[in-house]
């Protein structure tokens, strides 16, 4: 019985999505017993575990070596750690459908939620985002977010301030300036002046916004500047159109 053999067979049982999750947020710590591990199993995971074990030669194994089986990536062959995954800031993955199964065959232990690492597939995963980020040009996320908002607004005890900040500002991001501008000149002059107290907060005093530091930073992590850099620039165009729009009105 070897690592390879224990961890092929796994991933060709469980499929490569419940694998991601189950080795992602389930996997033994060195210095753990067998049966602390088994115990902190949540009920789905000691489930697909038995039924994997039983229907495998796999019966006496020990959690040495499912600690070394299970901290290496399997589409990269590398060590995994626990670390800090990537994360989705502007809501990229969920507008491209082919994302679930670029983490099963390119990046499974680069993205939230794993808590095991593999540093080839957090590049990866990087770059992946990134590439998407700025070919996505529509204007219809943020259409619908500022729907959803004004509904907030609207029938919660939700103020506008609370929801018009960089949530709906990480939206336009992406957008080419003729875009930008006419989703600029649909909001009320309510809601462009709470932009406009936002950004008079956050990003004039600044240079760099709060949330442009944090994605910054956690791109630089793994060396990706250049999203970075491509933020900033943007942040103060939305800046300069919002204030262009309120002078006009
Ligand atoms: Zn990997």
């Amino acid at each position: 019985m070897n690592d390879d053999a224990l961890r092929n067979r796994f991933l060709a049982f469980a499929g490569p999505a419940k694998y991601r999750k189950f080795v992602g947020k389930c996997s033994p710590v060195p210095g753990e017993s067998y049966q602390e591990w088994y115990k902190g199993l949540r009920f789905w995971a000691e489930k697909l575990w038995d039924d994997f074990i039983h229907a495998s030669e796999f019966q006496d194994v020990s959690i040495a070596i499912l600690v070394e089986a299970f901290r290496v990536c399997p589409v990269h062959n590398e060590g995994m750690s626990s670390g800090v995954p990537m994360f989705d800031p502007l809501g990229i993955s969920r507008l491209h459908e082919d994302f679930e199964h670029c983490l099963d065959t390119e990046f499974p232990f680069g993205f939230l939620p794993t808590r095991l690492v593999c540093p080839t597939c957090l590049r990866s995963c990087c770059a992946w985002l990134d590439s998407k980020a700025w070919e996505n040009s529509s204007a219809d996320k943020f259409t619908r977010c500022l729907a959803k908002y004004r509904r907030l607004v609207e029938n919660g005890p939700v103020r506008r301030e609370e929801v018009f900040n960089d949530n709906l500002v990480c939206h336009l991001l992406p957008l080419d300036e003729a875009t930008l501008e006419s989703c600029i000149s649909t909001l009320t002059t309510d809601e462009l002046e709470c932009f406009d107290s936002f950004f008079a907060r956050q990003v004039r005093p600044h240079d760099y916004m709060p949330r442009l530091l944090w994605v910054s930073n956690r791109y630089s992590d793994i060396e990706n500047e250049a999203t970075a850099k491509r933020l900033r620039p943007r942040y103060f165009l939305i800046d300069a159109l919002v204030r262009k729009r309120l002078a006009g009105r």
